[in-house]
């Protein structure tokens, strides 16, 4: 075995977004000595990347909203499938942690009497989303990046990891290579918080940047621990789709949320006919009560262009496939007929400037063209709600990389909220499963030799072996075509089919080079989790046979009452994946009194 540095912490914390930061603050601040690795650079994450807000029930511009309202819209919006505690946690805990992240010194845009201002988003009864014009990610990550670098976390940037290490029936590490030298590093740690995001590089069309290759979800199955929730993948309904070099960019919620609306190639508002039973009576059934919503919620209800973005999905889908879309194949959407040019760039500054740098579309003048794009896994590693543990003794995962809080689909703005508290709440019970873990475990050269061992076989093959890009593209091809906004069995069949085939080609496949700095490489090492996180997608959207959420079968159209009562568990035995259902937690009394009560406006 060749020579490799080793790090031992309490608890080592794989990824540096929202998610992972908070963690390791709260961990470090427990005592823990704490250690954040990241793939790529400090700061670039996908939270830095977040646009319309983090949702939190402040209620500064709604007196009436709660954690009750908010809570019984992330359920409603999941279609009931959410861990109910989770959701309850997250309803409850949301306002403290914006708070906190405004003591740490995060600016937020101000209701004019000097309160955080928050926006209207998807599915949230009252504006409920804390920003900072559509740029409120960067002002997120770096607040928490400042504290964590300031409090002393130790980092360890353009650091991948590729493998967990146990002892016995325990976490032990994990293996990871550094980006630039391709040298091997060994951390040994009591505790590892998961907090790697997406698997959006899957697909062709998506939102998601070159990191999310469902990393943290494959590292938890291949140690033991259960996913939850596979099945349900989020495609935003607005991404960018001309020119070809920018299809999938997403375009923020917040463009409706501040007054755009959809409309079809005949100029029309499709989305007064996709109103779904479960929200009609508190969605607008004419265009002029929707556009008095804007000015008055307490008399109006509000506009279908705010559907819950599953709902808004498929519409756009359904319109295009209709021939009723936009020359490029999406739908308008379309904001300046309908604000200011100034109120517009004021805003929406990053839309305005993307538009125009990217597709030379001025959107202030004209409309933009959009349509779905692949963005969020609600699926992931499956956690206690209250202390972010996976199945696996020491393991943790929170933010993107943990599953059971969004149910089969996620508000917008829930995911930033969804960081914060169970970011901290990882980092702390993986600070006190540390403090109380004993010995700190041992690590099994064999596994780190046959985790080297396996990274470095592509060299081996270098001149013979298939070309990674090659094998993703192929799979970005399948899981886009099969396993996208629409599957039936047939397809997902076929998917599993050519997923089992590009494993064989992806087991051969052959890197040119050295391990400096080497991008193909880099890729050949991430197929491993692509695939596997490919093929959980497909058995659990085979096995639930409905419709519901982030998962719709043509051959299963609607919702089936026996399934709404199941969640998908997808786990890892001798080298077999394999789904199972299990019933979902009782939902108390109390707060299913919360879904019998009329909804006021
Ligand atoms: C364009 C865009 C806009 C969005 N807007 C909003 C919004 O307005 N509101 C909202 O609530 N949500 C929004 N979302 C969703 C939200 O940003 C993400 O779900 C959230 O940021 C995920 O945070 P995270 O901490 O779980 O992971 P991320 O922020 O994705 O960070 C993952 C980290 O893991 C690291 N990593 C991954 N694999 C490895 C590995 N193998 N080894 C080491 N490190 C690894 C990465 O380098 C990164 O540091 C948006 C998403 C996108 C893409």
């Amino acid at each position: 075995m060749a020579e490799h540095e080793t790090h031992e912490f309490d608890v080592v914390v794989i990824g540096a977004g929202g998610a992972g930061l908070r963690a390791a603050i709260e961990a470090h601040d427990r005592g823990a000595r704490t250690a954040l690795v990241c793939k790529s650079l400090l700061g670039k994450a996908h939270t830095v990347m977040a646009e319309g807000g983090i949702a939190a029930a402040m209620g500064n511009v709604y007196p009436d909203d709660n954690w009750r309202v908010h809570f019984r819209d992330t359920m409603r919006g999941g279609k009931m499938l959410n861990s109910w505690r989770m959701a309850q946690l997250h309803a409850q805990e949301a306002p403290d942690r914006v708070y906190e992240l405004e003591e740490w010194g995060a600016l937020f845009d101000r209701t004019d009497d000097g309160r955080i201002l928050q926006r209207d988003f998807g599915g949230h009864r009252f504006a409920r989303l804390a920003h900072v014009g559509d740029r409120t990610g960067l002002e997120m990550i770096r607040t928490l990046q400042h504290r964590a670098v300031s409090q002393g976390v130790e980092v360890f940037m353009e650091c991948t990891v590729m493998r967990l290490l146990t002892d016995g029936d325990r976490i032990a590490g994990a293996v990871a290579y550094w980006r630039e030298s391709g040298r091997l590093v060994v951390f040994r740690a009591k505790a590892v918080v998961l907090a790697t995001g997406g698997i959006g590089k899957a697909w062709k069309v998506t939102s998601n940047s070159w990191e999310y290759t469902g990393d943290g979800h494959a590292l938890a199955l291949w140690a033991g621990a259960d996913l939850v929730d596979m099945e349900f993948v989020q495609f935003h309904p607005t991404g960018m789709v001309w020119p070809p070099s920018v299809r999938g960019i997403l375009v923020t919620e917040g463009v409706r949320g501040d007054g755009g609306v959809l409309r079809n190639s005949q100029g029309k508002r499709f989305m007064f006919d996709y109103i779904p039973e479960m929200f009609r009576a508190e969605t607008a059934e004419t265009e002029e009560e929707a556009d008095r919503w804007y000015d008055d919620r307490q008399n109006n209800r509000r506009t279908p262009d705010l559907l819950p973005r599953d709902e808004v999905a498929r519409a756009i889908n359904t319109e295009v496939k209709e021939g009723r879309g936009s020359p490029h194949g999406g739908v308008f959407l379309d904001i300046a007929s309908r604000k200011p040019a100034d109120y517009i760039q004021r805003r929406l500054p990053s839309m305005y400037h993307q538009f125009k740098e990217l597709a030379d579309v001025d959107i202030t003048r004209e409309p933009m063209e959009v349509g779905p794009t692949c963005h969020y896994v609600m699926g992931g590693v499956r956690v206690d709600p209250d202390t972010q543990a996976a199945t696996v003794p020491g393991l943790f995962a929170a933010g993107e990389a943990a599953g059971g809080m969004h149910g089969a689909n996620r508000l917008g703005g829930n995911s930033l909220s969804d960081l914060l508290v169970f970011g901290l709440r990882a980092g702390r019970y993986a600070a006190e499963h540390a403090a109380s873990a004993g010995d700190p475990p041992a690590v099994d050269p064999a596994q780190v030799e046959a985790a080297e061992r396996e990274a470095l076989a592509p060299f081996e093959r270098a001149g013979a072996g298939e070309n990674p890009y090659t094998v993703q593209q192929d799979l970005q091809d399948c899981m886009q075509e099969l396993v996208g906004i629409i599957r039936t069995e047939g397809e997902l069949k076929s998917a599993l089919e050519r997923i089992t085939a590009l494993k064989e080609r992806a087991a051969r496949v052959g890197v040119e080079g050295h391990r400096q700095y080497n991008p193909g490489w880099h890729l050949a090492l991430d197929l491993r989790s692509l695939l596997t996180v490919s093929e959980c997608v497909a058995l659990a959207a085979l096995e639930r046979r409905e419709s519901r959420g982030g998962h719709t079968r043509d051959d299963y159209p609607k919702p089936d009452p026996e399934l709404g009562k199941v969640k998908m568990v997808v786990r890892a035995r001798e080298g077999k994946v394999a789904v199972s259902r299990e019933p979902l937690d009782d939902l108390p009394d109390d707060l299913r009194q919360l879904f019998e009560e009329k909804p006021r406006s």
